[in-house]
């Protein structure tokens, strides 16, 4: 039996200095953007390198307040992935604003620029590249089309903080990023919260406002805002985990290395190979030659991953195959994504235009297989996902 995430073997541990930091604030009881919310937006603007950081309710208001900040208005049109989760398109479609799907890298996952740019029209305000399964996107040839075109960049950093990008952090090359602390994230909290960052000290300001119903000072309202807060006692609990956080980053770091060498040997298990990065026929092609049935993610040279995710490709139409093997062997496993956000039923009436051209993310949506990565795993553990693996081949 091995589950694909277990957070309590990550939090068990830690009881007495969470309890600890619960006492403290139930003591002083300044529940709301009390002094632990000061000391952990410090600790992570420290961690990332950002000038600003904002704590907020989770990672899907830290985009909605980033694209408030933006002015993002009805009619405006924003680039995203169509292979992501949900929150990075719904924050855009609550404003009014079109998400207008990309299509991604078949080795990275991540956005490919060259479709973003054939999308690019007078009404595009913004791009949100989304760092996804832990690794960045290719930002330089993004933040230049961006800048090409006055667009805005906010990064959906959600699964990646901690990662970094030619020695550049996730979340800290664009006018905003967002993190999440949901509990499968890689700093994961104690329920829902998240984070803004910015190196903009305008950007910073109006969304602190904005994060409190738009008041300054209280009561005083000169934008409609909202509630965007992260709990104090949520702040303080995290903390606790933020000291850690280089070595949980380790531990999945030396995970992805273990079954990569393990796999790589198996008859028909490959490696991506990065020379594809956004050619997906190239690497069609090439994976025919090769005979493969699975394809092992990899970390282009230039990026720190923090593997959020361990994903495969399984090809030929065996997915679902390999998934239901391993879920009679106990092996946990999931498909992010299975349905793409171009192809979800509540963007079925937007404009053609803007859900076109997404054939690498549909492909990619009936191949991926994410296996268990969390950093707690015993190499016994590794070993039997392994085998299973081996054993279905
Ligand atoms: C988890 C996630 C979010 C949303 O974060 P929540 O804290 O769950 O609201 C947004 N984007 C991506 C890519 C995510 O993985």
């Amino acid at each position: 039996m091995v589950p694909l995430l277990d957070v309590n073997a990550q939090n068990h541990p830690l009881e007495s200095e969470l309890q600890a930091a619960f006492t403290q604030v139930m003591k002083h009881g300044r529940f709301i953007m009390g002094p632990e919310m000061e000391t952990f937006e410090k600790e992570i603007a420290t961690m990332t390198g950002a000038k600003h950081a904002l704590s907020v309710s989770s990672g899907t208001d830290a985009l909605l307040l980033a694209l408030m900040a933006l002015n993002i208005q009805p009619g405006d049109e924003v680039l995203c992935p169509a292979f992501t989760f949900f929150a990075t398109a719904g924050a855009v479609s609550r404003l009014g604003a079109l998400p207008v799907f990309t299509d991604i890298c078949p080795i990275c996952f991540n956005l490919d620029v060259n479709d973003a740019r054939k999308k690019i029209t007078a009404k595009t305000k913004a791009i949100i590249p989304v760092h996804l399964f832990g690794q960045c996107a290719d930002m330089d040839p993004i933040l230049a089309l961006a800048a090409e075109h006055g667009l805005k960049v906010v990064e959906d950093a959600a699964q990646s903080i901690g990662a970094a990008y030619k020695g550049r952090q996730s979340g800290t090359m664009g006018h905003f990023g967002t993190y999440s602390f949901f509990p499968s994230k890689n700093l994961g909290g104690f329920g829902d919260g998240g984070m803004l960052v910015t190196n903009d000290d305008e950007l910073a300001e109006f969304a602190r406002v904005l994060r409190v119903h738009g008041s300054k000072p209280k009561y005083y309202h000169h934008y409609v805002g909202g509630n965007f807060r992260m709990d104090t006692l949520h702040c303080a609990l995290l903390s606790v985990k933020v000291k850690r956080y280089a070595q949980y980053t380790a531990e999945r770091q030396r995970n992805a290395v273990h079954y990569t060498t393990a796999l790589a040997k198996l008859p028909g298990i490959v490696l991506a190979d990065p020379a594809h990065c956004k050619c997906a026929s190239a690497q069609a092609a090439a994976l025919a030659a090769q005979g493969a049935k699975i394809v092992l993610p990899v970390a282009y040279g230039h990026n720190s991953h923090i593997w959020n995710q361990f994903t495969l490709r399984v090809l030929g139409g065996k997915r679902d195959s390999l998934r239901d093997h391993l879920v009679a062997k106990k092996i946990g496993c999931d498909i992010y994504y299975p349905v793409t956000l171009d192809q979800q039923q509540c963007f079925a009436d937007l404009p053609v235009s803007s859900r076109r051209g997404c054939e690498v993310a549909h492909q990619l949506a009936g191949e991926v297989l994410s296996i268990p990565i969390y950093g707690e795993l015993s190499e016994a553990q590794r070993e039997e996902v392994i085998a299973s693996i081996a054993e279905w081949l």
